[in-house]
C-alpha cells in the first residue's frame, strides 16, 4: 500500500496548485509527503482550459501568464462603450496547459511530491486518516494511505439550491485577415448580443494581438445550447456584431459553470476535504473560480505546513453568498435586467473597487456602497423571498 501525509486528487487548478504550495522545503515549516493523483487522459480529464483573475503586481503563476490587461470594457446593448483603467490591478490570461506545463517543471525538482495516474474510485475513511482507493493503467486496483485527503473531482450532482444558473459559453481563438482588435482592453461583457427569454447573454474578447483573439459567446441562464446554438450565436456575434471579416479559427473552448446558492460541503470527513469549484470556490454570481481556489489552497498549505488542521476556509464570505444569492434570485426570476444592471454597476463604480468587491475584499461599508446601484425593489423582493424557498436538487 502507499503511504503519504497528504493526498490531492485531481491535477486541475486547485490539485496543481495546492501541490505546488506543498512542494519544497520551507524554512521552520513542516515538509509534508504528497502524492498528487489525476486520471488517466480520458473521460474524466477536462478539455485545456482559460483561466482569468485578477491581482496586483507580481504573482505566483505569473510564469504561466499569456496575456495581461489592465483596461476592461463594458458594452451596453446599445450606445458607447464603458472603458475602466483598473490599475493597480491587472486582468490576467493562464492557459491550463500552460499552468500545468509550470507546476509540473516545479514538481519535478521536488522530492516530497509525487504523481500518479490512475482513477480514484472511492475514499474511505479510517482511523487517523483515509484511503484513496484507484484504478490504475492496465485496471489495477491500488490503494493509498493519507493523513489528509483533498479532493477536488467534480461533483457527480449539484446540491440542493434555492436558485441554480448555468453560466455556459463556447469561444473561438481567432486570426482575423484585418487588425480587429484593441490589445490592451479585455471585454468582459458586450451586450449587444440578442438575450434570451430567461437570464442574459453577452460577448467576452481577451485580446492577445491586433489580429488574435479568444471570443466567447456566454449565458446565464437554465440551460445550456446545443452545438449548433453556440456555433450559430458565436456567427452572429462575430460577423454582425464586431465585423470581424474572414476569420481563422485556430482553436475551440467551451464550458458550464454552475452559479448557485447552495451551500457546498467542504468537509467530507474529519480526515477528507473538498477542494476547488468541488470545494466551493466558484463566486456564485460571476462564476470566477480560480482566485477563490487560491485562497483556500494557500490557507491549506500553511496550515499544513504549521502542523494545523488543514480545513480548507470558505472561498467566499457569507455577506458576499448572501448577496449572490439575491442577485441570481432576482436574475432567474426576470425581475432586474441583468444587462443594465452589470452596466450600471461598471459605470458608477470604479472599476478596482468593483473587482474587490467581485473578489470579497470589500467591507460592510463598500458593499453597501455597490448595492445601492442595483435596483432597489426587485433586489428587496428578491431578498425577502429567499428564506421561504425550498432548496431543489438541480
Ligand atoms: C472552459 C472553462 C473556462 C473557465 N474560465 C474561468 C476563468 O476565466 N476564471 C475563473 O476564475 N474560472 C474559470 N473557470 C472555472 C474554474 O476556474 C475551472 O473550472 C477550474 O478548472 C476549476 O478547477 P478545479 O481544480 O476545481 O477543477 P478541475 O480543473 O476541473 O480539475 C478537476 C481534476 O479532477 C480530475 N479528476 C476527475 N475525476 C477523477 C477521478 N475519478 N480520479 C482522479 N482524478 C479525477 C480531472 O482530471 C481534473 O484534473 C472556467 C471553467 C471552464 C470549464
Amino acid at each position: 500500500m502507499l503511504k503519504a501525509d497528504v493526498a490531492v486528487i485531481g491535477a486541475g487548478a486547485a490539485g496543481l496548485s495546492l501541490a505546488h504550495r506543498l512542494s519544497g522545503e520551507v524554512p521552520g515549516a513542516l515538509t509534508p509527503s504528497v502524492v498528487l493523483v489525476d486520471a488517466p487522459p480520458g473521460p474524466l480529464r477536462p478539455g485545456p482550459r482559460t483561466w482569468c483573475f485578477w491581482e496586483s503586481g507580481r504573482g505566483r503563476f505569473d510564469a504561466a501568464v499569456r496575456s495581461q490587461w489592465h483596461r476592461l470594457r463594458v458594452r451596453p446593448p446599445s450606445g458607447p462603450a464603458v472603458d475602466a483603467d483598473i490599475t493597480p490591478l491587472r486582468y490576467k490570461m493562464i492557459r491550463s496547459d500552460d499552468f500545468e506545463s509550470l507546476v509540473s517543471r516545479d514538481l519535478r525538482d521536488s522530492p516530497n511530491v509525487r504523481r500518479l495516474e490512475a482513477a480514484v474510485d472511492a475514499v474511505e475513511e479510517v482511523p487517523a486518516g483515509a484511503h484513496v482507493l484507484m484504478t490504475a493503467a492496465g485496471g489495477r486496483s491500488r490503494t493509498l494511505a493519507a493523513r489528509w485527503v483533498f479532493d477536488s473531482r467534480p461533483l457527480g450532482s449539484l446540491p440542493a439550491a434555492r436558485t441554480t444558473l448555468l453560466q455556459h459559453f463556447h469561444g473561438w481563438f481567432v486570426r482575423t485577415a484585418r487588425p480587429a482588435f484593441d490589445p490592451g482592453t479585455a471585454e468582459l461583457m458586450d451586450f449587444r448580443t440578442p438575450q434570451p427569454a430567461s437570464g442574459l447573454s453577452f460577448g467576452y474578447i481577451l485580446p492577445t494581438g491586433p489580429h488574435e483573439a479568444l471570443v466567447e459567446y456566454t449565458e446565464f441562464s437554465p440551460h445550456v445550447l446545443t452545438a449548433d446554438g453556440y456555433e450559430t450565436a458565436l456567427r452572429h456575434y462575430t460577423a454582425d456584431v464586431l465585423h470581424l471579416g474572414d476569420v481563422e479559427i485556430l482553436a475551440t473552448e467551451t464550458g458550464v459553470i454552475p452559479m448557485t446558492d447552495a451551500p457546498v460541503p467542504r468537509r467530507v470527513g474529519s480526515s477528507v476535504f473538498r477542494i476547488g469549484a468541488a470545494g466551493g470556490a466558484t463566486r456564485p454570481s460571476t462564476g470566477y473560480t480560480f482566485a477563490g481556489l487560491q485562497r483556500q489552497t494557500r490557507a491549506v498549505a500553511a496550515a499544513l505546513r504549521q502542523g494545523r488542521r488543514p480545513v480548507p476556509p470558505a472561498a467566499h464570505s457569507v455577506r458576499a453568498r448572501t448577496m449572490d444569492a439575491v442577485l441570481l434570485r432576482a436574475l432567474a426570476t426576470g425581475r432586474v435586467d441583468g444587462p443594465d444592471l452589470f452596466c450600471r454597476l461598471f459605470t458608477r463604480v470604479p472599476a478596482p473597487r468593483l473587482l474587490r468587491f467581485l473578489d470579497g475584499r470589500t467591507n460592510l461599508f463598500e458593499d453597501l456602497a455597490v448595492g445601492r446601484h442595483a435596483p432597489a425593489g426587485p433586489m428587496l423582493r428578491s431578498a425577502a423571498e429567499l428564506p421561504g424557498l425550498p432548496r431543489r436538487a438541480t
